[in-house]
């Protein structure tokens, strides 16, 4: 710093003029005339110590800035890939060619266990030996892989996960899992389902077949067995046409979105009744309707008919004496239908299942009361298509309690 090269050669001259002035009399105007310049010197050249003084803390101080926004920069570029990793619907990590995880998303940690992965190996975060051998693999191979894996740590859940490494050193690696538990679930319902509808189908087609085929070699003359089989191969042709028109109202239900428009409940109930009565008459059952004078609700007329409809009819086939009980409620915020029956009941452990399709506690009593075993799950889908929730509550041997919710408004 120049400034206080002049300062310091000023002081020098100033002190050394003003002791010879004092040592040597005879010169020492001569010599104070120099200690003068030297302070003169030292006053200037501290002035400009000092400007310079200031330009470089100013220059150090822009630097210090700069340095603070780069970091800055670097923390939000840091925090978007954070927050954009985090929103993906995908379990992501990025772990070192020892599998140690160095990084992983909120999804990844909440889908196993919650706990912090950072630091730890992918064995121990995720207990799974196939990822862990499908990174070494990306590894060795240098090569992106991929590979279906079934987990069970925390729970059972299926992935795809998908190994790349990071060039070119190739010492960090990305894990992409994605999810496909709910597809592969799916896939087991659809097979099961067509496998199920199969079987339904084949039982009275085989039951129609047989009895055809005896009709051709019988004796034509024994009118009485003609009689009883054709009987029965047309109680089999109305089953077959039962179960497939079941299975287009469920489809229905399940797919096309319907027209709603105020529908009176009570008159829907009370119609479905009327529409019941004989068959609880039949059976020597009571079937009684406790509803309001009017209950409007904005549904599809004609699939909320079946959703009763239903209820009622199975309350009588399952119900040997006593009655079927039909009441309609609301509060300000929704309508309830309750069926009760006097019947058999349902063991609790069915009770869970009887909404699945094609479920039945006892197939051959379902069978002789004409049932298919798709009753519950068409009233259940176009319940929860309404926005409502259905529910069943049951004494085995002492009767049942359906019940349905629908929000008004
Ligand atoms: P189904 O055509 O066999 O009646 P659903 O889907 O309507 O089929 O009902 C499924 C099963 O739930 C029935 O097979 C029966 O075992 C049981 N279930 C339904 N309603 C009642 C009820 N009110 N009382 C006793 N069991 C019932």
């Amino acid at each position: 710093v120049k400034g206080v090269h002049f300062a310091a050669i000023g002081l020098g001259l100033a002190f050394v003029g003003f002791l010879i002035s004092l040592l040597a009399p005879s010169v020492a105007v001569a010599f104070q005339l120099l200690a003068i310049l030297g302070v003169i010197l030292a006053a200037g050249g501290s002035y400009v110590a000092h400007r310079e003084f200031a330009r470089l803390e100013t220059f150090e101080s822009a630097e210090r800035n700069q340095l603070a926004l780069l970091e800055r920069q670097e923390q939000r570029h840091r925090d978007a890939l954070d927050q954009f990793a985090s929103g993906l619907d995908v379990l992501i990590f990025l772990t070192d060619a020892q599998t140690q995880v160095i990084y992983a998303n909120e999804k990844a940690k909440t889908a196993f266990g919650g706990g912090e992965m950072v630091g730890q190996r992918v064995l121990s975060a995720t207990l799974s030996t196939e990822l862990e051998q499908l990174i070494q693999s990306a590894a060795r191979s240098r090569e992106m892989q991929r590979q279906e894996i079934a987990f069970h740590h925390p729970g059972e859940r299926i992935g795809v996960a998908q190994v790349w490494g990071e060039p070119p050193g190739y010492d960090r690696f990305f894990v992409s899992i994605y999810d496909i538990t709910d597809l592969r679930r799916l896939e087991r319902v659809r097979r099961d389902f067509v496998a199920n509808v199969s079987h339904e189908l084949r039982t009275p087609m085989t039951t129609i077949r047989a009895m055809a085929e005896t009709l051709q070699d019988d004796d034509p003359d024994s009118g009485e067995l003609r009689v009883r089989y054709l009987d029965k191969i047309v109680r089999e042709v109305d089953r077959l046409t039962h179960i497939t028109s079941d299975l287009l109202t469920l489809s229905q239900a399940e797919s096309a979105s319907v027209s709603r428009a105020p529908v009176d409940l009570a008159d829907s109930v009370r119609t479905s009744c009327h529409f019941l009565e004989q068959k609880a008459r039949d059976k020597g059952l009571d079937l009684i309707a406790e509803t309001p004078a009017s209950l409007v609700a904005m549904v599809n007329e004609s699939q909320f008919s079946q959703v009763i409809v239903n209820l009622i009819d199975n309350a009588i086939s399952y119900t040997e004496k006593g009655s079927v009980t039909v009441r309609l409620t609301s509060d300000a915020a929704a309508a309830r239908l309750e069926i009760q029956d006097t019947g058999i009941g349902i063991p609790p452990e069915h009770l869970p299942r009887i909404f699945e399709r094609f479920y039945r506690v006892d197939k051959g009593r379902s069978r002789a009361t004409g049932g298919t075993g798709l009753g519950l799950a068409i009233v259940r889908h176009i319940v929860e298509s309404h926005g409502g929730r259905v529910g069943v509550t049951s004494e085995l041997g002492k009767g049942t309690l359906f019940w349905v919710t629908l929000p008004l408004g």
